[in-house]
């Protein structure tokens, strides 16, 4: 991309992540012209232009079918704490002094060269998440700067926070309720995906900025959850971790958060699963086959495993065997349909569904192992004396 665009620099997290020796993620790309000049020269060079987000300064090239975005140099002109007004730039210095973080803000030129103006380089070495200029001034300018803070810390950060910074966001805390519910729930789903969100977490709370945006979360038994979660199982699951988080909920209180946090109908139906209020409590440890075959004909494989998961973070017993087992059976499915029902020669009406139940209730009472012709048999017999 770069070959194709002469003066054009990697930029953000893909300099920090090449620079950190972590996996790339995007590919972001700055140049020093107005966005129409960018779509007209990567034009020239022969890729493929998308002019999606053009007064944000945005062009998207596709280069061997990958999507990178190429964005111009901005400048703030005026900002107000959740939204800025930019103007376009040649120069790089201003385009990474608008960056939020030290270590967010630098660029890597096609000979490789790194452009550090503000000592990213080494507070990423040093695992220290640093503002660029004045952290009060930066997050004035927009507040989510703060929720960013942490989600940063939580990857890049050590054991001890810049205190400036610190200090900083929990004086901004107010300024927190004028994000929109989009950014805020996009930035806690991406803290919620680092390898480990708990410390991260833990300073969020201490500095009030979780009970600002995340009050369900503001509890020590939830951060004790979540660090038994992510022992039992470390791979990233932001709603499952949620989840642990916020513990058991009614169904008002999941809607408050669902619907503070606009988040999608998959979201909040997975969510209310996850800690919505159940029939019975969560499984003990060492179940064995039949309960785990009627858990995962109930459930489903993925939520099943997230129950064995949320007992766990809930009471600390270790339910891996259980886990393991659960991941290799097979998921029961009920043999029968409606049909046959209906081809025993049972009328059309509400006894088709009481038979129906009857035997699938049986079916999973024993384990869920009848197969289709023991069904078939417990059908006769129901119809013979119901
Ligand atoms: P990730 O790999 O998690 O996406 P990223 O660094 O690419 O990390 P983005 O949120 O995608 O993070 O933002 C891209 C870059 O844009 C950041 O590295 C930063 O330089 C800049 N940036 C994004 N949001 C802000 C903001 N609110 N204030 C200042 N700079 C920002
Ligand atoms: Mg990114």
């Amino acid at each position: 991309m770069l070959a194709a665009l002469p003066g054009a620099r990697a930029v953000g997290g893909l300099v920090r992540d090449a620079l950190a020796g972590l996996q790339l993620a995007d590919v972001d790309v700055a140049a020093p012209w107005p966005p129409e000049t960018i779509a007209e020269r990567l034009r020239e060079a022969g890729l493929r232009v998308f002019e999606t987000g053009l007064a944000h300064g945005t062009v998207t090239a596709v280069l061997d079918h990958q999507p990178v975005e190429v964005t111009a140099l901005r400048q703030d002109i005026a900002t107000d704490g959740r939204h800025a007004e930019v103007a376009w730039t040649t120069d790089w210095r201003i385009d990474a002094a608008r960056r939020d973080f030290t270590i967010n803000a630098m660029s890597l030129d096609a000979e490789g060269r790194l452009w550090d103006y503000f000592g990213g380089r080494e507070d990423l070495a040093a695992r220290v998440v640093r503002f660029v200029g004045d952290p009060a001034t930066r997050l004035s300018e927009d507040f989510l700067r703060a929720l960013r803070f942490f989600r940063f810390h939580a990857r890049y950060g050590g054991t001890v926070p810049d205190a400036a910074a610190v200090a900083a966001i929990a004086a901004a805390v107010p300024g927190l309720a004028r994000l929109s519910a989009e950014r805020v729930w996009s930035e806690i789903k991406r803290l919620l995906d680092a390898p480990d969100p708990t410390d991260a977490l833990a300073l969020m709370a201490a500095t009030g900025v979780l009970g600002a945006v995340l009050p369900e979360a503001a509890l020590v038994a939830g951060l004790d959850r979540l660090r038994r979660l992510i022992a039992a199982s470390p791979a990233p699951d932001p709603l499952l971790r949620l989840a642990a988080l916020v513990g058991e909920m009614p169904p008002r209180g999941l809607g408050a958060l669902a619907g503070r946090m606009r988040m999608s109908g998959d979201e909040r139906g997975r969510l209310s699963r996850l800690c919505g209020p159940r029939p019975e409590a969560r499984p003990a440890p060492g179940l064995n086959d039949d309960a785990l075959r009627r858990m995962l004909a109930l459930l489903g494989r993925d939520d099943a495993t997230a129950e064995l998961l949320l007992a766990e973070a809930e009471d600390g017993r270790d339910r891996a065997a259980d886990r393991a087992r659960a991941a290799e059976l097979p998921v029961p499915v009920f043999p029968l349909l409606g049909q046959d029902v209906l081809d025993l020669g049972v009328p059309e009406g509400p006894r088709i569904g009481r038979l129906y139940n009857a035997v699938r209730g049986w079916w999973f009472a024993g384990g869920c192992l009848a197969d289709k012709d023991a069904c078939l048999a417990r059908l006769r017999d129901e119809v013979l004396v119901g």
